[in-house]
């Protein structure tokens, strides 16, 4: 059975790894601050001092951080993982990041013998915890066949779109779609309480129609909870959403609603600084 190396034990890390200890993989962690793998380590998971010493003890290593520097550090950076690679060795990054430095990570990883894999997810929180993600996988096949069975532990949708960066690409084409999902919801709920609609209501009929979503299905309870914690961090969805206009920038696209949806968030984000409140929390800007 692969040893699986892990990084990043945040609120998606730390459920995954949670599956993959369950499913007996043996997992080691590195984490940016140490005391938030605390829950990673009592489900079983061995604590390592850094990313390359992760390298060191795994066969597969997964990285599930926040910010695409948060991934360049981790692979690229001193101490990092591709600096330890050993030929065959398999990286496996599932973190949102942009697919041209996936594409220069998997060149990297070639370098010294390893493959690579970018392999993105969608399915919330929720979907990390049930074992439900969709993961979108790019990057070398050999590698993906060789991993497919842990992704499967992860999530119930694996589907490999070739080469390397392609995940990303995918998970950006999701993003933009969520773009829509999550501007809609905010200002649905607006009006039904400016309209003095029971919302509860309003939303349980609606999500029986043609306006049912994601979004709307998993986020409006939180909302009517007064619950705003992430979920899904708003400075990561503001991250998402402006990779999806620079790569849409550079297929000569003009996406004009993704870009409004930016515009909200930076303002829930930069302006407003509630970043670290969950993606449902954009109704309060307005
Ligand atoms: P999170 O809770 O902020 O977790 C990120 C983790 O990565 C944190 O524990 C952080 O450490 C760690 N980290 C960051 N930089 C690091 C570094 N240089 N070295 C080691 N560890 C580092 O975020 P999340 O919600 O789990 O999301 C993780 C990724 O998945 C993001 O790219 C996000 O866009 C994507 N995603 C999230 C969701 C969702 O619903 N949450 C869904 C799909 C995709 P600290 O403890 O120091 O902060």
């Amino acid at each position: 059975m692969f040893k699986i190396g892990f990084i990043g034990t945040g609120v998606m890390g730390t459920a995954m790894i949670k599956n993959l200890i369950t499913a007996n993989y043996e997992v080691s962690v590195f984490n940016r601050t140490k005391s938030h793998a605390e829950e990673a380590i009592n489900y079983g998971a061995h604590w390592m001092d850094s990313p390359a010493k992760v390298s060191a003890v795994s066969d597969i290593i997964i990285t599930m951080v926040g910010f695409p520097k948060d991934v360049e550090e981790v692979y690229l950076g001193e101490d990092g993982i591709i600096a330890q690679l050993k030929p065959n060795q398999i990286i496996l990054d599932m973190s949102t990041s942009s697919p041209s430095l996936s594409k220069q990570i998997s060149d990297a990883a070639h370098e010294m013998g390893g493959l690579a894999l970018d392999a993105p997810v969608t399915g919330g929180d929720i979907g990390a915890r049930k074992g439900t993600l969709t993961i979108m996988v790019g990057g070398d096949k050999e590698a993906y066949d060789k991993t497919k069975d842990i992704l499967h532990k992860l999530g119930s949708s694996v589907v490999y779109f070739g080469k390397s960066g392609n995940g990303q690409h995918v998970k950006l084409i999701n993003q933009i779609m969520i773009a829509g999902t999550m501007t809609g919801l905010t200002e649905s709920y607006l009006y039904a309480n400016a309209a003095g609609i029971d919302p509860e209501s309003v939303f349980k009929t609606i999500g029986q129609g043609a306006a049912q979503n994601w979004s709307m299905d998993n986020y409006i309870p939180r909302i009517l909870n007064n619950d705003y914690t992430p979920g899904f961090f708003a400075k990561h969805f503001l991250k998402d959403l402006r990779l999806a206009l620079d790569e849409s920038d550079k297929l000569g696209l003009d996406l004009r609603a993704t870009e409004q949806a930016k515009r909200l968030y930076e303002i829930m984000v930069d302006v407003k600084n509630l970043g670290n409140l969950g993606t449902q929390g954009l109704f309060k800007i307005y």
